[in-house]
């Protein structure tokens, strides 16, 4: 279990320099897949690497000449790498504009400097009711796997298809069994390792990491932990398209909280849902994409409450309390925070805020707020 760990931190610690490596090793090309939600199926049907694009390791500086400081960290660290040539080992990317005005900006600026071989925009709709949003989505689809086949000079068969759709949801599955058996365990990994386990699925080929997360299984299941009672249960929620700063979930540890469950975009989100497979390999994946839960707030869902999800979450789990983990300029985590924080009041549910910005000079008044809310919540 250590070895298989140790292998996942040294993925995540340099994504570049793996991802790069990758490439060369396989002897195929990468699909940077701006997150989140890009059907990354298609492009591993099409025998390419798809990955997921991350937020930087550096402070930006390029990239301000390129996007406003007042966008969120993920926006302007892709930016500043694409424009320093960071993200030459990248073949293609994929861009999913509408679901963020920040996203938007990106065609245009990687057109103009470091375009890629290959480029797409998709604009998977809102998830409205209707006929019309269903056939918009699956054009959108379609238009995504032809320019892929362009790509390529190959055609993708509804077999190759269907066949990663099924390695895609066998790593969802084995996903969902180290979240179980953290759920049953809570001590057995630490937050950052689950956060880099998930983080791993983004980046390694889904085969490779289908076998190292059966390796972790194996030996998550066979260790004991002795549990140490006093302390307080949190879930995590938020914090879209990126990783939080690792640190900060050592200080949640450390203030003798710990995370049996989250609700974050690089944790429980990224594999929710599988593609039911019952026919056409498209229409699994439209349905996929179009599920309202776990709610996301950049597809548009209104007639689902997130903080009641969140509350039925935090009972499932025997949870105290609830971190919202807000990235700073990040819209639509932020229109829907104010609903979301009004129900967790109404509702007395212990919650605390902070907000994940990327250059970040100190975390002393991130570590007061999440120190007074676990003193709140031992009752000291
Ligand atoms: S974190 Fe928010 S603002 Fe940034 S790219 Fe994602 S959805 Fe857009």
């Amino acid at each position: 279990m250590e070895e298989v760990l140790r292998k996942i931190a040294e993925v995540t610690s340099d994504p570049y320099t793996y991802v790069a490596e990758l490439k060369a090793r396989k002897n195929k090309k990468i699909i940077g897949c701006f997150p989140m939600h890009i059907p990354e199926e298609i492009v591993h049907a099409a025998d390419l690497i798809p990955v997921v694009i991350w937020r930087g390791n550096e402070s930006v500086t390029w990239g301000h000449a390129h996007v406003p400081a007042y966008d969120c960290g993920i926006t302007r660290t892709f930016v500043d790498d694409a424009v320093k040539g960071k993200l030459s080992f990248m073949d293609g990317m994929v861009f999913n504009v509408r679901q963020c005005l920040q996203v938007g900006e990106f065609p245009l600026i990687m057109d103009r400097n470091v375009k890629p071989a290959y480029q797409k925009i998709l604009y998977l709709p809102p998830i409205y009711q209707g006929e019309a949003v269903r056939s918009f989505l699956l054009e959108d689809l379609e238009s995504f796997k032809t320019s892929l086949e362009d790509f390529t000079g190959k055609k993708i068969s509804d077999d190759s298809l269907k066949r990663s759709i099924e390695i895609y949801n066998e790593n969802r599955s084995l996903l969902e069994r180290v979240y179980e058996i953290r759920r049953e365990k809570p001590e057995i990994l630490k937050a950052r390792e689950v956060m880099q386990t998930v983080w791993s699925s983004m980046l390694m080929l889904k085969e490779d990491h289908n076998e190292l997360l059966k390796e972790l299984i194996k030996g998550m299941e066979k260790k004991t932990v002795e549990t140490k009672g006093d302390r307080s249960k949190v879930i995590l929620v938020g914090c879209l398209c990126q990783t939080l700063q690792f640190d900060i979930l050592d200080i949640i540890e450390d203030l003798g909280m710990i995370v049996p469950d989250d609700d974050l975009y690089v944790g429980s989100r990224y594999f929710a849902n599988k593609a039911q497979l019952n026919g056409n390999p498209m229409d699994a994946l439209a349905d996929r994409y179009q599920a309202k839960t776990p709610l996301c707030p950049a597809k548009g869902v209104w007639d689902v409450d997130w903080a009641e999800e969140v509350i039925k979450q935090m009972k499932d789990n025997d949870a105290k309390g609830v971190i919202s983990v807000r990235v700073k300029y990040c819209p639509p985590h932020t229109c829907y925070y104010p609903d979301f924080k009004s129900k967790m009041m109404a509702e007395d549910v212990p919650e605390v805020m902070i907000e994940m910005e990327h250059e970040i000079v100190s975390l002393e008044g991130t570590k007061t707020r999440l120190q007074s809310f676990a003193e709140t919540l031992s009752g000291v």
